[in-house]
């Protein structure tokens, strides 16, 4: 193992708070540097004060290194990469962490492209091997998992999961009091690259399922007025809208709506089972998110043992009230 320079964990810092992928990033970086056996280091676009700058304190951040100008290069990745790489290549770093967001993972093949470094992306776990570092990631809805080895002769850039960074929000390294040091980067003001003039965020009615961060899901327990109400209750709510593979077979939905097995396996922030028994072929789809709510009018649907929170309800009078309650909220914000 040739890995001996640091471990630089980039935190995108929007609007100069430390979000909740902010700490995991953090946390993440604490974690790692037991494994790879290499002091960290944060790295951020924006100097962080006052109360952001006890939240690096409070995740054990021995030093946080803000890029001079670099909210304006949050405009232009691709001089922001170029920036980190440079900071990277004076730092000598073993590896650098990267949340896998939209500007992660523009960032990652930049600054890999730039130090000439390995790339993993969508890095879900990092243990100590025999050979090196074993990293596993799982793409696409964890329809690709592959574990790789490491050994530390080349830099390492890696982007992990938002939805993972979120699970080790604890600290669990000893409070620090970080030095804040400003560090400027030698990228050319005037540039040619594209600039990012603005920035859409995902349709949830329209993105894929295994992208979705709040899925409701209709099973065979929908009628098809309770199904109208439910897709409804989505529209209002914005939230992505599931079904189980009974309801698909009713030709009610697209193929991509289907979740389970033969469907997506999805892994939402809040997944919403209405009307669905939690046959196995489903749940092995679903058993990935981070919160399970499930109604059904049977106490004995075996949904209930594989979910956070269970209601023995009749969808005929909570999707009612439900979609009452959206319209009353949608009016009054309107
Ligand atoms: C090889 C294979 C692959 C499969 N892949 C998938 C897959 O990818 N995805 C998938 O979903 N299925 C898949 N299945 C099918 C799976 O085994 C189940 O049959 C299916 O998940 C059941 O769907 P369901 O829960 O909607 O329907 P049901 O099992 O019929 O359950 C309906 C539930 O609704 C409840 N209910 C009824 N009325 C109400 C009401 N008014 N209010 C509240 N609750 C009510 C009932 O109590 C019941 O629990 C697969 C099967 C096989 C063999």
């Amino acid at each position: 193992m040739a890995a001996t320079g640091k471990i630089l964990v980039f935190v995108d810092f929007p609007g100069g708070e430390l979000d909740e992928t902010g700490r995991g990033l953090l946390s993440y970086g604490g974690r790692l540097t037991g494994i790879v056996d290499a002091p960290w280091e944060a790295v951020t676009p924006i100097a962080p004060e006052g109360e952001q700058l006890a939240g690096f304190a409070s995740y054990g951040a021995p030093t946080v290194t803000a890029i001079a100008g670099g909210d304006l290069l949050l405009d232009t990745p691709a001089l922001l990469g170029k920036a980190l790489a440079q900071l990277a290549r004076e730092r000598e770093a073993a590896v650098v962490v990267l949340p896998h967001n939209d500007l992660g993972t523009t960032l990652a093949p930049v600054i890999a492209a730039a130090l000439d470094a390995a790339i993993l992306t969508e890095v879900t776990t990092v243990r100590r091997g025999q050979e090196g570092i074993r990293l596993s990631r799982q793409a696409l809805g964890a329809r690709v998992a592959e574990t790789k080895t490491w050994d530390g002769s080349r830099p390492l850039v890696i982007t992990v999961p938002t939805r993972n960074l979120s699970q080790v929000l604890m600290p669990t390294v000893r409070p620090s009091s970080p030095t804040v040091a400003i560090w400027q980067p030698a990228v050319p003001a005037d540039n040619e690259v594209a600039r990012v003039t603005g920035r859409i965020p995902p349709d949830p009615q329209t993105v894929d399922l295994t992208e979705a961060e709040v899925i409701f899901s209709a099973g065979k327990g929908c009628d098809p007025a309770t199904f109208e109400q439910l897709k409804e209750l989505c529209r209002l709510l914005n939230v992505s809208f599931g079904v189980t593979r009974p309801v698909f077979d009713l030709g009610w939905t697209g193929f991509e709506r289907m979740v389970g097995q033969t469907g997506r396996t999805v892994t939402p922030r809040l997944y919403v089972a209405l009307g669905i028994s939690g046959s196995m072929h489903h749940v092995g789809g679903i058993k990935d998110s981070r919160r399970i709510v499930a109604v059904n009018i049977d106490p004995k649907a075996p949904i209930f043992p594989n979910c956070d929170e269970g209601f023995v309800a009749d969808l005929k009078e909570v999707l009612p009230r439900l979609l009452e309650r959206a319209k009353a909220t949608a009016g009054g914000a309107a």
